[in-house]
């Protein structure tokens, strides 16, 4: 039977539109459906930026991906001449035994990457923004910085068509299912056919790939942004960090340096603490007083000139698996033709251009060099009686 394309890329978020780029550069038919606009912000990658870091308390087994990760990104930029990241140096602070510091830690040895650890004199004299208690210090890692995901995402888009991918935005997919020894899918506008399919749904997981056998909790998140006490100036990029700072009662506060103009303020947020389920039909989008008098208590012991004034804020949703790794896969249950990426658990962002290159190795050859094992869903089945 012959087929219009070779591979349909489902979902043209962060995954989905680096799948189209290393698909298309790698010269097959690329066709990519996106339910909304591109680089939109209904989803999991907006909100301006990003962090990035290598000494990956999740798991040294990130960093492998996160070392070919990051070439990718400067092939991002250098290929498009898009400002995609800016590497400032990233803070990660709280007790000497917090996952925060003891994680990233045993990653930083375990794959010689180079850090420094700082008590908290030396956070103080280095960053005088940051206010450690004296029994806390942190692992400080140059490389480590922001990524701007919007602009991330246009420049995998560009790249794509570029390549010679059609992609198709405003359009949903409203079904899709095997097909001989093939892939079809169906939108208002008609049924595409295809040889594989590559399905990167983000938050839209739970109804897209209902048969996939993972659990994955969708959350909302907040964003905030707060215009310092004196102005942006200690905040900018040239001299603040990045900064995940774990706290005694186990809550992680992260945010960034103030990268929006003089006016624009610095973005703070709890990482993965209090994400309410949700669907994507159901989130609740209005943030609340007591929502952003939390945030500002818990980001004022670390940052006591950060929440001076609360100028805006915003949701975005994570996808969150039972052991917070990712799953990326072929489907289990179509293992010839359909090939997954989802459940990213509120830290995908950074591993963006390896996942679609990734991607791209599962839907074309069924095999990839890179270690993804521990991403396999079948992690998930439950024993056999
Ligand atoms: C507040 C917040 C902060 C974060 N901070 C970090 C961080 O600092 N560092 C980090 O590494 N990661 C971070 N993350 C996580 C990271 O942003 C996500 O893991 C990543 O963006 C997920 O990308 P995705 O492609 O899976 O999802 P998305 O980018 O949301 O893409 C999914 C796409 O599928 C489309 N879609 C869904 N259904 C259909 C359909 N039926 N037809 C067609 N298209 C469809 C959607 O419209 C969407 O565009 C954060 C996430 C949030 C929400």
């Amino acid at each position: 039977m012959s087929r219009t394309y070779d591979v349909i890329v489902l979902g043209l978020g962060g995954m989905g539109s680096s799948a189209a780029w290393h698909l298309a550069e790698r010269g097959v038919r690329v066709l990519g459906l996106e339910k909304f606009g591109p680089a939109h912000n209904h989803g999991s990658s907006h909100g301006g930026s990003r962090i990035t870091r290598q000494s990956y308390f999740e798991g040294a087994e990130y960093v492998p991906l996160l070392l070919r990760a990051y070439e990718l990104y400067e092939r991002l930029e250098r290929d498009t001449g898009l400002d995609v990241a800016t590497l400032c140096g990233g803070l990660m602070a709280g007790r000497p035994d917090s996952r925060t510091v003891a994680g990233s830690l045993e990653s930083a040895r375990t794959w010689d990457l180079p850090h420094e650890l700082l008590d908290a004199r030396e956070i103080r004299r280095r960053f005088p923004t940051l206010n450690p208690a004296d029994d806390e210090i942190g692992l400080y890692e140059a490389r480590a910085g922001l990524l701007r995901p919007e602009t991330t995402v246009t420049a995998q888009l560009r790249l794509a068509e570029r390549a010679g991918a059609e992609l198709h935005f405003e359009e949903p997919a409203i079904r899709w299912a095997q097909d001989g020894d093939g892939v079809r899918v169906e939108t208002a506008q008609g049924t595409y056919t295809a040889g594989q399919l590559v399905i990167c749904p983000g938050a839209w997981a739970p109804r897209l790939l209902a048969d996939l056998g993972v659990q994955i909790t969708i959350e909302r998140q907040i964003m905030y942004w707060f215009q310092p006490t004196g102005g942006v100036g200690p905040y900018l990029p040239e001299r603040h960090p990045v900064y995940i700072w774990e706290d005694s009662a186990d809550i992680q506060v992260y945010g960034f340096p103030a990268i929006d103009g003089p006016d624009g303020g610095a973005k703070v947020a709890f990482f993965r603490k209090n994400g309410a389920p949700c669907t994507p039909e159901t989130i609740d989008r209005t943030v609340y007083e007591h929502e952003i008098d939390a945030m500002a208590a818990q980001a004022g012991r670390h940052l006591p000139t950060l929440p001076g004034k609360f100028l805006r804020a915003a949701t975005c949703m994570y996808s969150t698996t039972d052991d917070e790794h990712f799953v990326i896969a072929r489907h289990p249950s179509h293992a010839d033709s359909v090939t997954v990426a989802c459940g990213f658990s509120g830290h995908g962002f950074k591993f963006v251009p390896v996942v679609g290159e990734i991607l791209a190795d599962l839907a074309l050859r069924g095999a990839t060099e890179h270690p993804i094992s521990l991403f396999d869903p079948r992690r998930f089945a439950p024993p056999p009686v």
